[in-house]
């Protein structure tokens, strides 16, 4: 019978994940088929519920489910408990175990971004939802002394400080209000900026005003397109990446979850450029459409 392992969000229309795994799966001759499923948040714990059927080897969940699925499954890995958030399930029998794969991911891409350098130690973090949990969390255990995280809601923010409360008692954790002026004296003394937010997916928007941004900085936009914010990071001197390599390597840790093989890396790696090339948009909070003003950046290549 052939597997099924799907993609759960709210819009997924046109998944660069979609390609990165089909492809995988082919080329290790698993007769698996990988496929999309947009489902409202009402609609959530339906479609969770027929995972436990026993054609699924498992799935994925993105935006804006990461945090919603967590009670609805039967167990949490490590990285999921302590987030909160979950972009992975696999199946033992009829229960469902939810992981978090964002994590090593984002700590492949920090460490690239970071080089041959010294860990800096602190911080700046825009956005609070599941995909900054698994950020925030990568943070506190690579050691970062001082973190502070921005969100247009502070009160997520807060609740996300709450939550890492004791992982992050050795180190300042804070969350602070959105505004220019505090992001930028907060940038001043920062070395790694890290956008978790979607802003600049669908259109050619920054977080940050450009003028805030220095060329001492580290910073990682997770959404996998030249965005603005990286391209006025780079025009003030800043090291700058975008979000494939967390993308690739939380798609290669799910692929061996549930298939109980190595990830062919280079081949999911070649797909997803060649899906972007082609104009398709990520699993990873997938726009519905492309804003008609948008930039040929941003309009082709958005995560
Ligand atoms: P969530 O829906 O959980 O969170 C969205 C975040 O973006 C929230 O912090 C939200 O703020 C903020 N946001 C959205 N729109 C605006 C806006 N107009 N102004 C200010 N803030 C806004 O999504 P995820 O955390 O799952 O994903 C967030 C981003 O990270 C997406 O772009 C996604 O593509 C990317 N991502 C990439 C990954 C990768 O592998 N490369 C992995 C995970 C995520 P508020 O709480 O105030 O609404």
């Amino acid at each position: 019978m052939t597997k099924r392992v799907v993609l759960i969000g709210h819009p997924v229309a046109h998944s660069l994940s979609g390609a990165m795994q089909q492809a995988a799966f082919d080329s290790l001759g698993i007769d698996a088929t990988y496929e999309l499923w947009d489902r409202t948040p009402i609609e959530l714990a339906e479609a969770v519920a027929e995972l436990r059927g026993d054609a699924f080897l498992g799935a994925n969940v993105t935006i804006p489910h990461k945090e919603r699925v967590v009670p609805m499954v039967d167990r949490l890995t490590d990285d999921a408990h302590v987030t909160g958030a979950v972009n992975t399930l696999t199946r033992e029998g009829k229960r469902l175990i939810g992981h978090n794969t964002d994590v090593p991911g984002f700590k492949v891409a920090l460490d690239r971004l970071v080089g041959k350098q010294k860990m800096p130690r602190n911080a700046v973090v825009l956005g609070a939802g599941g995909g900054a949990r698994a950020v925030v969390y990568g943070l506190i255990t690579e050691g970062f002394q001082r973190v502070v995280v921005f969100n247009r809601h502070l009160h997520r923010a807060e609740g996300m400080v709450k939550h890492f409360g004791r992982s992050a008692a050795h180190m300042e954790l804070r969350a602070m209000p959105w505004h220019d002026s505090i992001i930028e004296a907060e940038l001043a003394k920062t070395r790694v900026l890290i956008n978790a937010t979607s802003i600049g997916l669908m259109n050619d928007q920054s977080p940050v005003p450009a003028e805030a941004l220095h060329g001492d900085l580290l910073v990682l936009d997770l959404i996998y397109a030249q965005t603005r914010l990286l391209r006025d990071a780079a025009t003030a001197g800043a090291t700058v990446a975008d979000g494939e390599l967390m993308l690739l390597h939380q798609g290669a840790a799910a692929f061996t979850l549930w298939t109980g093989q190595p990830a062919p890396l280079e081949l999911m790696q070649a797909k997803l450029a060649e899906a972007r090339a082609g104009g398709l948009r990520s699993a990873e909070g997938e726009p519905a459409g492309v804003a008609a003003d948008a930039p040929a950046a941003a309009a082709s290549a958005a995560d």
